[in-house]
C-alpha cells in the first residue's frame, strides 16, 4: 500500500515556519503585506479570498483586501494595481481569477509589478522560471515541489510525467522538475496512448481536471503520484484526477484529495509574500 503524502501536515509545518519568520521580520520593523483584489461576486472566488485572508491573519501577515463590484472598469482596476505597486506596505499583489469578461486578464496580470507578483504569472516571472533563475514561482506547482522535497524524493535522473499543460500548473511544474534534473514528459489531450506514457514514470503529476482519469494499472510499481486535480462529483464529494484506491495498490506514495496538494497552494502564497518582504529588508 502506498504511503499517504499528508499535504495538511506539510502545509501546517511550513505555515508555522512562515509565522515565526514573519515575527522575526516584524521585530526588524517590516510587516509582510499581501493585497488581494477580487472583482465581482463569483462564490468560489469569494471563498478563496476569505481563505487567503484568514491564512494571512494566522501567519501575522498584513492582508489588504479590495472587493470591487463586477462593473469595475479595466481602467479602474489598472489604477488600483498601480497604487498597490507603489504602496510600501504591500509585498505581494494577487488578483483573484477569473476576472469578468470585459476585463483583459493578461493586461491586468502584466500590470502587476514583477517584484510583487506573488502568483508568479507575470511574463517576467515566467521567463525567469524558464531560464532557471526564478524570482516568484506559481503557488500550486511550487507546493508540489515542496511536497516532493518533504518526502525526500530526489528527482535527479528520474522520469517525471506531467499530465496537463496549463500555464498555472502543468507547464510550470514541468519546468520546476526539469530544474531538479528530472527527465520530463508533458502530456495533454492529444497525447497518444497516455497510459503507456504514464507507465514509464517514476513520478506522475496529474493536473487534468478529469475525475479519477489516471488508473492504478497505468502506473509503474513504486511510482510517486501527485494528484493536483480537484473535481466535484455529486453534491459534496471531491475527487482527484487519479483513481486513488487503484493507485494506492501500485504507487509507493500518493497525495490524497482533499488534503494533498490543496492546502499547499495558499501556504506557498504566504511563503512568496514573506520572501518578497525579506527582499524589502
Ligand atoms: P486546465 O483545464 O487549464 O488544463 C487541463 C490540462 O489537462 C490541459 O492541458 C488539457 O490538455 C489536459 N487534458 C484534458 N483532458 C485530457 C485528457 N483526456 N487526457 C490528457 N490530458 C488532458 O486545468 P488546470 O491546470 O487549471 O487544473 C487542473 C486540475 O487541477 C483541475 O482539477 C483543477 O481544479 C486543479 N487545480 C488544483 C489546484 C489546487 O490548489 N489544488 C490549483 C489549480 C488547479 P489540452 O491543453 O490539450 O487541452
Amino acid at each position: 500500500m502506498a504511503k499517504v503524502i499528508d499535504g495538511k501536515a506539510i502545509a501546517a509545518q511550513l505555515r508555522e515556519e512562515i509565522k515565526q519568520q514573519t515575527e522575526q521580520l516584524k521585530q526588524q520593523g517590516v510587516t509582510p503585506g499581501l493585497a488581494v483584489v477580487l472583482v465581482g461576486e463569483d462564490p468560489a472566488s469569494r471563498v478563496y479570498v476569505s481563505m487567503k485572508e484568514k491564512a494571512c491573519e494566522a501567519a501575522g501577515i498584513f492582508s489588504d483586501e479590495h472587493k470591487l463590484p463586477a462593473e469595475t472598469t479595466e481602467a479602474q482596476l489598472l489604477a488600483l494595481i498601480d497604487e498597490l505597486n507603489n504602496d510600501k506596505r504591500i509585498d505581494g499583489i494577487l488578483v483573484q481569477l477569473p476576472l469578468p469578461d470585459h476585463i483583459d486578464e493578461s493586461k491586468v496580470l502584466e500590470a502587476i509589478s514583477p517584484k510583487k507578483d506573488v502568483d508568479g504569472f507575470h511574463p517576467y516571472n515566467v521567463g525567469r522560471l524558464v531560464t532557471g533563475n526564478p524570482l516568484f514561482q506559481p503557488c500550486t506547482p511550487y507546493g508540489v515541489m515542496k511536497m516532493l522535497e518533504a518526502i525526500d524524493c530526489d528527482l535527479t535522473g528520474k522520469e517525471v510525467v506531467v499530465v496537463g499543460r496549463s500555464n498555472i500548473v502543468g507547464k510550470p511544474v514541468a519546468l520546476m522538475c526539469l530544474a531538479k534534473h528530472a527527465t520530463v514528459t508533458v502530456c495533454h489531450s492529444r497525447t497518444k496512448d497516455l497510459a503507456e506514457v504514464v507507465r514509464k514514470a517514476d513520478v506522475v503529476i496529474a493536473a487534468v481536471g478529469r475525475p479519477e482519469m489516471v488508473k492504478g494499472d497505468w502506473l509503474k510499481p513504486g511510482a510517486v503520484v501527485i494528484d493536483v486535480g480537484v473535481n466535484r462529483v455529486g453534491e459534496k464529494k471531491l475527487v482527484g484526477d487519479v483513481d486513488y484506491e487503484g493507485a494506492c495498490e501500485v504507487a509507493s506514495a500518493i497525495t490524497p484529495v482533499p488534503g494533498g496538494v490543496g492546502p499547499m497552494t495558499i501556504t506557498m502564497l504566504l511563503y512568496n509574500t514573506l520572501e518578497s518582504a525579506k527582499r524589502r529588508v
